[in-house]
């Protein structure tokens, strides 16, 4: 059995409402390929509203979440509330999370099992920064902040999804090579083989994230350990459906 295509957009704090509805009749009005499984991560404030207009088809994303139900907590929103107003997914761990709000290994993985516990499904991000890759240090990265997810996880890895974006291609228009992106992939299943199970790694869907447009993404989701994309820019335009597309 194959791994289902996934691809995620990641719209950050981008948009207003009238944005989100002309985004959301595009998405509605496809065409979109019914062997991928598509998913919007949407500013918490518009969870409510874009799950209100958009197709059933296509899953709705936090994109960050704290890591108890409730309390005293200002300004934060839980997992609890995000799936209480349809949304099916939370993305955590990203590296906008991780550099600008300082969130560490740990926070991430307390938010991610308090996610799954909630019953949301966790599109949980990894990669390295442009230092790290320089000084060789690409794999430690990613399997550290790989193996900091296991004990959140436990056996719950069919309702997590790995999304690699090496940091210095987020939103600067250098994608990894498909090779590059294609090997940290394939250790990246290697590593999860050694240390999960290899029936969790034959599994497990990773994508790959940073600066995806629809002109790379036919390459790189011809690489056979890319399962899908998480994409920022892209996904508020038009051509996140020619990404969503990428297989067809
Ligand atoms: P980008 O962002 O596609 O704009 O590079 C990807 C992400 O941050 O998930």
């Amino acid at each position: 059995m194959g791994r289902k295509f996934i691809v995620g957009g990641n719209w950050k704090m981008n948009s207003d409402k009238d944005q989100i509805a002309e985004i959301v009749k595009n998405l509605n009005s496809g065409p979109l390929d019914p062997n991928v499984e598509v998913v919007i991560g949407v500013p918490s404030i518009y969870v409510a509203f874009v799950r209100s207009i958009l197709t059933e088809t296509i899953g709705v994303a936090g994109q960050n979440c704290w890591k108890v139900a409730k309390g005293a907590f200002t300004g934060e929103i839980s997992a609890e509330m995000i799936k209480d107003v349809g949304a099916e997914w939370v993305i955590l761990g990203h590296s906008e999370r991780r550099t600008i709000f300082g969130e560490k290994d740990e926070l991430i993985a307390e938010k991610v099992a308090h996610a799954l516990e909630a019953g949301l499904k966790v599109i949980a991000c990894i990669g390295e920064t442009l230092e790290e890759r320089e000084a060789g240090q690409t794999e430690d990265v990613v399997f550290r902040q790989t193996k900091a997810l296991l004990p959140a996880i436990d056996t719950n890895w069919e309702n997590v999804v790995l999304a690699y974006e090496p940091v210095w291609a987020i939103g600067t228009g250098k994608t990894a090579s498909p090779q590059q992106a294609q090997d940290i992939h394939a250790s990246l299943r290697s590593w999860l083989t050694s240390n999960t199970s290899s029936e969790v790694a034959e599994n497990m869907r990773i994508q790959y994230g940073g600066s995806v447009t629809a002109s790379n993404a036919k390459e790189l989701a011809a690489c056979p350990d890319i399962d899908g994309f998480l994409v920022g820019g892209a996904s508020l335009k038009p051509e996140f459906l020619d990404i969503c597309n990428a297989q067809v």
